[in-house]
């Protein structure tokens, strides 16, 4: 059965639903689990990999940017977005709203640019449920301790939002076994070059790329080269031999 993903998407339903699609790239964890920063590094690593900006109702942060980290909106107008169908996904999280805008992402996988999603575990669920094939990343920071510590560093947040953020971090870690990689942020250029790794192993994948590859092996056998000695083609026996 087509998701409702493929179907705005308007693919045949096929064997390989992947392949030509971009890749939709689903992140998590707990706030302060230094997801954005290792997302930033990632980006500047990776080619042709862009980021989905969601929407939410909470105020910007010292130094966030509308439009960059995220679109910041009043409640009325998450509602009606909400109403009129425009999130893939959307959730409350720490007493605020967030959602991801459907077109910005059927936009990129459609034309095969894969894509990040940051959201929190409620997202990755839905997205999960929406796109089979999307492949789900769980940030889990090294302990509470260091968790705690990046959230007060970081100085953005009133003590009753850190405090919501610290009550609700035990909670948000025990979905990570419903994520089909975990990368422990301990350093953070060693987390990001594994979400590299990640992110390239998923790009070559057979499944996601079965066509391209099959051009190329039937150019390999359209231009069989004759054996110089005997003008015989040349077969390769299969065996134990080597
Ligand atoms: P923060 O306010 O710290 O930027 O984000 C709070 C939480 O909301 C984080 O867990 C973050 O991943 C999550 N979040 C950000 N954008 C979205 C979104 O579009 N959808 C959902 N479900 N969660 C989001």
């Amino acid at each position: 059965m087509l998701s409702e993903i493929d179907e705005q998407l308007q693919t045949p339903l096929s064997d390989e639903p992947t392949e030509g699609r971009g890749i939709l790239f689903v992140v998590s964890s707990p706030s302060g689990g230094g997801k954005g920063t290792l997302i930033q590094r990632v980006l500047n690593k990776v080619s042709t990999l862009s980021y989905s900006v969601s929407f939410t109702t909470r105020a910007p942060r010292n130094g966030e940017v509308n439009g960059r980290e995220y679109f910041f909106v009043t409640t009325e107008r998450f509602q009606e977005m909400v109403a009129a169908d425009e999130f893939l996904e959307w959730a409350h999280v720490h007493g605020k709203l967030y959602g991801t805008a459907r077109r910005q992402v059927v936009h990129e996988i459609t034309e095969g640019r894969d894509i990040i999603l940051e959201v929190d575990v409620q997202g990755a669920a839905s997205v999960r449920m929406l796109l089979a094939d999307s492949v789900s990343i769980f940030i889990l920071p090294p302990s509470f301790e260091v968790l705690r510590q990046r959230l007060e560093a970081r100085g953005t947040d009133s003590p009753e939002e850190l405090d919501l953020r610290l009550r609700n971090a035990p909670v948000e870690l025990k979905d990570y076994s419903a994520f089909q990689y975990v990368i422990i942020n301990d350093d953070a250029e060693r987390a990001a070059d594994q979400m590299t790794a990640i992110i390239q192993a998923e790009r070559a994948r057979l499944s996601r790329q079965g066509s391209r590859v099959k051009r190329v092996v039937e150019a390999f056998t359209a231009s069989e080269t004759p054996d110089a000695s005997t003008g015989q083609t040349v077969e390769r026996s299969s065996g134990s031999s080597n």
